[in-house]
């Protein structure tokens, strides 16, 4: 069964319809204007995990629908609509990198955008063009001027969507012929909306929209993750050791564990990330409440123990050079061991100068 019939009859009643976006009323009045009458090219602006691809499959089945409504676009249930929850539908393009690559081709733009314009769609009023460039390489500047000519003429049946992260990298010509809608984060009230229609409810959705800072697509994945639980758990685990740990324990234990888990690196980082501004929080006698992992807040209480000797805002830093150091893919054990030490030098004892030393030096 394809996925989007089988979320249809379990978790969303109504997998097209823009109810579903966790988003303001002004936002979905800005959205319906996009999409009703007009033909003007629509350029969704918005961080990983904000649900751009998300918004914009609801947004294209409402230009594809038969018999829209205004507010909350497809209907689910006319036959363009049906073709499209059973998978493919032929007025439907979708432009994305293949999965080996990172851009679209500029041919791809040209066979599947350009020659196809002046073709008629075959079931519903309009022909929708989704065009991904998400990253500052997915559509390339070549790609974007072969798009120019068809985002200013094409026939009245063609809408667009074009998707980014960040409408500062688009050339000025694609940003002043789309109406460009930014995606904000959202409250975590429609975020547990959004999470109990998917089907998460209880402990998991808590930790899923805590851990999700606005970003419903982060929410999703993290509720549907059946590992986060237990990767966060050990990662708490090394995350209390630290401050009395060895410095063996660091090059050994500590570093298997990266290793055992290195596919999901950047998923343990997020969890460290959140730790320590759990524990920064406290320090700061800040309220226990929004603390992201509250659960946890006895564990934090005993490590507050120490609190004139630590550096959280340090160690924080620690794990954005971190990432960094991880997207310039340098040596995984090096940059791991170091984040290790370091954060043991910045939560525990000021014993090993040399390691504090070494580290500070590497962060002013
Ligand atoms: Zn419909």
């Amino acid at each position: 069964m394809p996925e989007a019939e089988h979320l249809s009859t379990t978790h969303r009643p109504h997998a097209l319809s823009l109810h579903s976006i966790a988003c303001s009323q002004l936002f979905r009045k800005e959205l319906s204007a996009s999409w009703t009458g007009s033909h003007t090219p629509v350029l969704l602006v918005g961080e990983e995990g904000s649900g751009k691809h998300y918004i914009a499959r609801r947004l294209a089945a409402a230009m594809l629908c038969d018999a829209p409504d205004p507010e909350t676009g497809a209907c689910g249930q006319c036959a363009s609509c049906r073709t499209l929850l059973q998978g493919s539908h032929p007025d439907l393009i979708e432009l994305e990198p293949l999965e080996d690559k990172t851009s679209i081709p500029v041919a791809s733009v040209r066979e599947e955008v350009s020659a196809t314009l002046p073709v008629y769609p075959q079931i519903s009023r309009h022909r929708v063009y989704v065009i991904s460039a998400a990253k500052s390489d997915t559509l390339t500047e070549q790609g974007q001027n072969a798009l120019l000519k068809p985002l200013e003429e094409h026939p009245d049946f063609v809408r667009f969507i074009l998707l980014t992260e960040d409408a500062g990298r688009l050339l000025p010509t694609i940003l002043s012929r789309s109406r460009v809608i930014r995606i904000g984060r959202r409250d975590d009230e429609a975020i547990l909306d959004l999470l109990k229609e998917a089907g998460y409810e209880g402990e998991i959705g808590d930790l899923a929209v805590r851990y999700a800072d606005g970003l419903p697509g982060r929410a999703l994945t993290i509720a549907g993750d059946e590992d986060f639980r237990a990767l966060r758990d050990q990662t708490v685990a090394i995350f209390r050791q630290l401050p009395e740990a060895t410095r063996a324990y660091c090059l050994t234990e500590g570093l298997q564990f990266f290793r055992d888990h290195k596919a999901r690196v950047a998923v343990i980082l997020r969890i460290l990330e959140s730790l320590l501004r759990d524990l920064l929080v406290l320090l700061q006698n800040g309220d226990g409440a929004v603390l992201v992992n509250r659960d946890l807040s006895s564990a934090f209480l005993a490590m507050r123990g120490r609190a004139n000797e630590m550096d959280p805002a340090m160690a924080g830093e620690l794990i954005r050079q971190t990432n960094h150091a991880l997207s310039n893919n340098t040596n995984f054990d090096h940059t791991m061991a170091r984040l290790l030490l370091g954060l043991r030098a910045f939560l525990g004892p000021k014993t090993d100068a040399r390691d504090t030393f070494r580290l500070k030096a590497a962060i002013v």
